[in-house]
Parts: C-alpha cells; structure tokens; sequence
C-alpha cells in the first residue's frame, strides 16, 4: 500500500475527512465557477452541507455542462495557477478541456502510485507507459504515478507494436500499462516474432481505458504470464487513478477521499442501494483546477458491499461492464459488448477480437457480430465452421436472452486498435444513404 494512512482510514475518519473536503469544495466552486453558482442559485441550494447525503439534493453536471463552458469555464482558478491542461478525445463531440494546479498534479501522482502499488509495483519495477502521451490524460497520468513510486519509468507511449515487445525484452519490463485490448494485440505480435512474453520479465500489467470482460483478463494473463488488473478513470474526474483494482481482482477500491461515489438509476436518477446496478456519478472532493459536482459518467457498474481482504478500507467498485453510450437495445434486451466478449472469449476455436455491427435491412436495425476464428482454423473445413458458428450464436442467445446473428470471419480481418477497441460499428446511416 502507498498510502496506508488514507487506504486503510476507519470509515469515521473517511466520513469526517470527506465532509469537510466537500464542504470546502462546494465553497470554492460556488464562489468561483459561475456556471455551479447559476444551477444552484436557480435550484434555490445554498452550497453548504451538513452530511455527505446532504449531496443528493444537489444538480448532476453532464458531459454537455462542459462542453458549454468550452474552454475554461468551468476552471475554478486563475489560469496563471493551472500548470498542465488534458481533454478529452472528442470522438462523440467537441472536446472538453480539464486543468490541473500544482497541487492537483501532485494528487494524481499520489493516486497513481497508489494504482501500480496495487499491482504489486514498489520502487524495485520497471514500468513500460503505453498508453498515449499528448492531450489524452493515460500516459502522462501514469508517467507521473510511477515516477512517484520510484519505478524505472519507460515512456514509449502507443504505436510500433514491434518495437514495444522489442523494449519490454531488452529493457525487463516488469509492469506494463496499456489497453487491455492492445495488451492482446502485443502478446500477439511476439507470437509472430518468434518471441514468448511469458519468458520476460513481465509480471503485471495495469489496464484500463475501455471496458473488458474477466474472460480477457484471464487470456491475457495466460498469454503474458502476468497478472492483470483493471484500472479506472475518465478525464472529466481526474485521468486514470480513480480506482483501482488490488490483487484480490474482486472491484476495484475508489479513492475515496479525492471522490465521493454515487450510482444512480440512470432512469429515475435516484442514488441506489449499494450492490444494485446504475450509473456511476462522480464528486471530486479535492480538485482546485476543475472540481466537479455530481458528474455523470454514464458507465454502468455497481458497490460491492463487504470489506476487501487486501486491508485497503476505501469501497469497491465493480469493474464497469458498459456504458449508458454503447448499450445496445436489441428487440427490447439490453444488451453491452462486453457481454458478448464475455460469452466469445469463453469459446476455444474463436479469438478475442470482434466487432457489433449494426446495419439497415429495409426500415429495421440489424445487428450481427462478427467473430475471427483462431488463427490455426482451416477456413476449408465447412461443416466444422457452422457447426462453430452455431455454438456461438446459441451461448450468445442463452447468455443474453437474445438472439443475435454471428458472422466468423478470417483471423486478422478485424481491425487492430493501438489504443481503445471500437467494438460497434455503425453501418446505419450508409446504408440510408444507399
Ligand atoms: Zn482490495
């Protein structure tokens, strides 16, 4: 543990550090940003508190909320006080910007270290950065946690997957933080070279970014030999560092005091019993750049009731299974892409990259999901195909109480992503154009 003194807190110490952090936040940004100081003057809130549940009378800030005050409105602190800035990607909209003081730098170094110490990383590792460094918060966010921690800190950041598996040979690499999805695709480029990751000095890794099932986990860990654990964060909150999972691999602990988690029915917007299901809502209880209030993320998860083994006090959260974005509705069932990876990497005979294609037949939506085989298949064996292609369809059909068409598809077809996978792909609006 990094940082046992707030890991480990009694939940009396938490609660009262988080009351007065929280009421020391709302001061801040009711007093410095005007969009909060307009919501909360309209809702008729004064932004002082009594107890943390006090909270849920307070408004949600969204995604749009930010995208209004683009660039620094919603910053509750000069600019010549911000030090470093990150956005977001900007792949469903106008980018968000987020800013950090000296002080908020400094958190995030801490709460990084507290992430790769959960991993098993000390000051005796060798971290390999992969995820990308520049605007996006990943690879600047670990840089800066594993310097922290006192690791060798390699900062090669996304691309030349030749090279990577080159660097964490030569240099003994011992935890390497990227995507689980191109986690897979590195293990997979070593095969080609001739090379065995598990012979390396490999022994975990820290992935994060995009939703992924336990399945991956466990072909990644056979794969690399290591031990895999998820990480969580999203740019709006901080960047990478918001959770973790231990090496117990059950949720993932929410450093708790920088945040305060909700989840919410994301139907109704009323805060949920922990162990039940909605989305995820975030306070920020220490950020001086941009404090948020009652963020909503829209990714799905849930609290896991109980204590952790590992000793850390703060809640877990359990690994976030989709988001509010990605789900699909198909005839009526609810349905993630991570719950079809979930189902496709539990089959032998198929790998783990696929992609949810959704197209136009006449005027109704058409799914299909596309599934490579391993690469050893004999694409000539017909009936041993369909009879793949079937089982498929029929574990999909039982696992999502829905059935869904299944295409396989020649090893290597399915473009490779060096950063997040896109596992939808939406054809609709060709096809209308067609
Ligand atoms: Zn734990």
């Amino acid at each position: 543990m990094y940082q046992p003194e707030f890991e480990a807190m009694s939940s009396d110490a938490l609660e009262s550090l988080q009351v007065q952090r929280l009421q020391d936040m709302l001061a801040r940004t009711y007093e410095n940003v005007p969009l909060y100081r307009d919501k909360l003057d309209a809702a008729g809130i004064s932004p002082t508190i009594e107890a943390l549940s006090d909270l849920s009378r307070f408004p949600f800030t969204v995604k749009d909320d930010m995208r209004s005050a683009f660039p620094y409105g919603m910053f509750a602190v000069p600019l010549r006080e911000i030090v470093r800035v990150h956005s977001s990607s900007g792949t469903t909209g106008q980018i968000t910007v987020v800013g950090y003081t000296k002080r908020d730098i400094e958190n995030w170094a801490d709460m990084m270290a507290r992430t790769i110490a959960c991993a098993g990383g000390t000051a005796d590792d060798i971290v390999q950065v992969t995820y990308g460094y520049g605007l996006f918060t990943g690879g600047l966010g670990v840089h800066y946690g594993s310097e922290r921690l006192g690791c060798v800190t390699i900062p090669i950041s996304g691309g030349n997957t030749k090279r990577q598996v080159q660097v964490l040979k030569d240099f003994g690499t011992t935890i390497l933080a990227c995507t689980p999805s191109y986690a897979i695709l590195i293990a997979e480029t070593a095969q080609e070279m001739g090379l065995d990751i598990r012979d390396f000095s490999l022994k975990a890794g820290i992935f994060g970014a995009e939703p992924w099932s336990d399945n991956m986990r466990r072909q990644v860990e056979e794969l690399m030999g290591i031990k895999a654990i998820d990480i969580y964060g999203l740019s709006e909150v901080l960047g990478p560092g918001v959770a973790s999972e231990c090496s117990e691999q059950h949720g993932l602990h929410v450093n708790e005091d920088h945040f305060l988690i909700e989840i919410v029915d994301p139907d109704t917007l009323q805060p949920v019993p922990d162990g039940e299901y909605g989305e995820v809502v975030f306070t920020t209880l220490t950020k001086e750049g941009i404090p948020v209030i009652r963020y909503r993320t829209r990714d799905i998860s849930r609290i896991i009731p109980g204590a952790c083994s590992c000793g850390r006090t703060f809640r877990r959260m359990e690994r976030v299974t989709g988001r509010t974005d990605d789900m699909l509705i198909v005839r009526g069932v609810n349905v993630f892409p991570s719950q079809i990876e979930q189902v496709l990497t539990g089959i032998p005979g198929v790998a783990p990259h696929y992609q949810v294609v959704l197209s136009k037949r006449g005027s109704m939506d058409h799914v299909e999901v596309h599934v490579e085989v391993a690469p050893d298949t004999d694409f000539d064996e017909i009936r041993e195909l369909e009879s793949l292609r079937r089982q498929v369809a029929d574990e999909i059909a039982s696992a999502l109480a829905v059935s869904i068409d299944v295409k396989l598809v020649e090893p290597k077809s399915i473009e490779r992503s060096q950063g997040k996978a896109k596992r939808v792909l939406d054809l609709r609006a060709e096809n209308e154009g067609a």
